[in-house]
C-alpha cells in the first residue's frame, strides 16, 4: 500500500504544497484533499469582493479542479476529528474515516457566533469569505427597498474593511445609502498604531460611517443589538466581526492544543504531541512565538510546509520555520482606498490601495490554476 499524505483544507497555508502535488504522486505517494468547498477563497480580497471591486472567480482558487488535475484526490466534506493511534480523519456528515502516513492541516479559523441568539437571517459572519457573497446580494436586496441601518460588530482589520465596503457598494449600485454602524466595543480599531487609527477613522467618518465605542456587545437576538451597559440597538443586517479562533477539530481529537485551541505545533510545523501530523496558518498555535492569524504567517509557512511533508514521508530531516519580521499590512478601505502600514511609515489613500491590488492580484495569479 501506498503512503498516504492528507490534507485537511487547502488554505493558504497548502498554496505550495497544491501546486507541487504531482511531485508526492510522481514519487509513489497517495494525496487527498479534504475541503468542504471546491474552491478556497481568498480572504485578503474578500472585503473587495463584497464592495465590488472583484467578481468572486476573481478571488478564489479552483482547489478540486488542481488536485485532480495533479492526480490527488479530492474530498468534498469537513474534517470533523483525528484519531491519532489509528491515523484517521473522520469527517462530518460521512461515515468515510480517510487513512493517513502523514497528516497536514490548514482547516483556518471561523467567527465565533456565542452572542446569536434567535433568528440567524441577516446575520453574516466575517469568515467563511463566502459569507460575504450572500450579504452583498442581501444588502443589495434589502436596500434598494429604502434606507436600512447595517451593524459591523467589532473593531479589527475586517470590521474596517467590510464597512468601507458596504459603502462602496451602496454608492456604485445607487442604491439609498444605509446607516452603517460599527459597534467598536470601547475603543476604535484598538492595538494599531494611533496614525492608523486615525487615518481609519477620518476615512470612515467621511463616508457617514457611524462609530460606536459605548461597551462592547453581549448579545444579538432577532436583529436587536444588546450592549454590555444595557442599551439596545437594532439592525437589518448585522455582521460579525469579532476576530477569529482557530477550527475546534484539534480539541474535539484531544491533541496537544495552545490557549486558543490551534494545533500547537513546534518550529517544524510539527504537532509537538505526533510526528507525522502537521499544520500551518490560523488553525496552529505556534509553540515558540504565538502568531498574529493574518495570512501573511499562512503565506510564509508555505515552502517550509512543502518540504517537510516530503522530509516526512521520505524519514529526511526536518527545516525549522521563522516567522520573519515585520509584516506589511495594507488595509481596504472601499471607494479605492486603502491605509498602508509597516515600521514608521504610514499612509492612505489611492495609492495605498493600488499596491495591495497589485499584491493581492500576483498572489492569487501566482497560484490559480492555469488552462
Ligand atoms: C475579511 C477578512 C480580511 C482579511 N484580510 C487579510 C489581509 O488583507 N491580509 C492578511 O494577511 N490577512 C487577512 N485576513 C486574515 C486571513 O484571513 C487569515 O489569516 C487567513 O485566511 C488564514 O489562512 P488559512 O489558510 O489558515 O485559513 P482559511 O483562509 O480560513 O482557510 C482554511 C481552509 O480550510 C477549509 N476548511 C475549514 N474547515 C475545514 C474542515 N473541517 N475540513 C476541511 N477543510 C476545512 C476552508 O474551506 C478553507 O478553504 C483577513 C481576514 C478576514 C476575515
Amino acid at each position: 500500500m501506498k503512503k498516504q499524505l492528507l490534507l485537511i483544507g487547502g488554505g493558504h497555508a497548502h498554496m505550495v504544497t497544491l501546486a507541487n502535488l504531482e511531485t508526492f504522486v510522481a514519487k509513489g505517494f497517495g494525496v487527498t484533499v479534504i475541503q468542504p468547498s471546491e474552491y478556497h477563497y481568498y480572504s485578503g480580497m474578500g472585503p473587495g469582493m463584497l464592495g465590488g471591486t472583484y467578481k468572486p472567480e476573481d478571488i478564489r482558487f479552483a482547489t478540486r479542479k488542481l488536485v485532480e488535475a495533479k492526480g490527488g484526490r479530492f474530498v468534498l466534506g469537513k474534517a470533523f476529528s483525528i484519531d491519532p493511534e489509528q491515523q484517521l480523519v473522520s469527517l462530518e456528515d460521512s461515515k468515510e474515516a480517510l487513512p493517513y502516513d502523514v497528516l497536514s492541516c490548514n482547516a483556518g479559523s471561523s467567527v465565533p457566533r456565542e452572542v446569536l441568539q434567535g433568528d440567524t437571517k441577516n446575520f453574516f459572519t466575517a469568515k467563511p469569505i463566502e459569507e460575504l457573497l450572500l450579504a452583498r446580494k442581501t444588502i443589495l436586496d434589502r436596500a434598494a427597498g429604502g434606507k436600512i441601518t447595517i451593524a459591523v460588530i467589532g473593531s479589527g482589520p475586517s470590521s474596517v474593511e467590510i464597512a468601507g465596503n458596504i459603502h462602496q457598494l451602496c454608492r456604485e449600485k445607487a442604491v439609498p445609502m444605509p446607516l452603517i454602524r460599527i459597534f467598536a466595543g470601547r475603543h476604535f480599531f484598538a492595538g494599531r498604531p494611533g496614525r492608523v487609527r486615525r487615518l481609519a477613522r477620518k476615512i470612515l467618518t467621511r463616508k457617514g460611517v457611524d462609530i460606536l465605542e459605548n461597551g462592547y456587545v453581549q448579545q444579538v437576538e432577532n436583529g436587536r443589538i444588546m450592549i454590555e451597559n444595557g442599551q439596545e440597538y437594532t439592525a437589518d443586517i448585522i455582521f460579525h466581526a469579532v476576530g477569529v479562533k482557530p477550527s475546534p477539530i484539534f480539541t474535539r481529537s484531544g491533541l496537544p492544543v495552545g490557549p486558543d485551541g490551534g494545533l500547537r505545533v513546534n518550529q517544524c510545523l510539527q504537532s509537538v504531541g505526533h510526528d507525522n501530523i502537521f499544520g500551518g496558518g490560523d488553525c496552529i498555535y505556534f509553540e515558540a512565538e504565538p502568531l498574529d492569524k493574518v495570512g501573511v504567517y499562512a503565506v510564509r509557512q508555505n515552502p517550509i510546509l512543502y518540504r517537510n511533508l516530503l522530509a516526512a514521508l521520505e524519514n529526511k530531516p526536518l527545516e525549522q520555520f521563522q516567522p520573519g519580521g515585520k509584516y506589511l499590512l495594507i488595509y481596504n478601505l472601499g471607494d479605492g482606498e486603502g491605509i498602508l502600514s509597516k515600521w514608521k511609515i504610514t499612509f492612505s489613500g489611492k495609492p495605498a490601495f493600488y499596491l495591495k491590488d497589485r499584491i493581492d492580484r500576483r498572489f492569487i495569479d501566482a497560484f490559480r490554476v492555469k488552462p
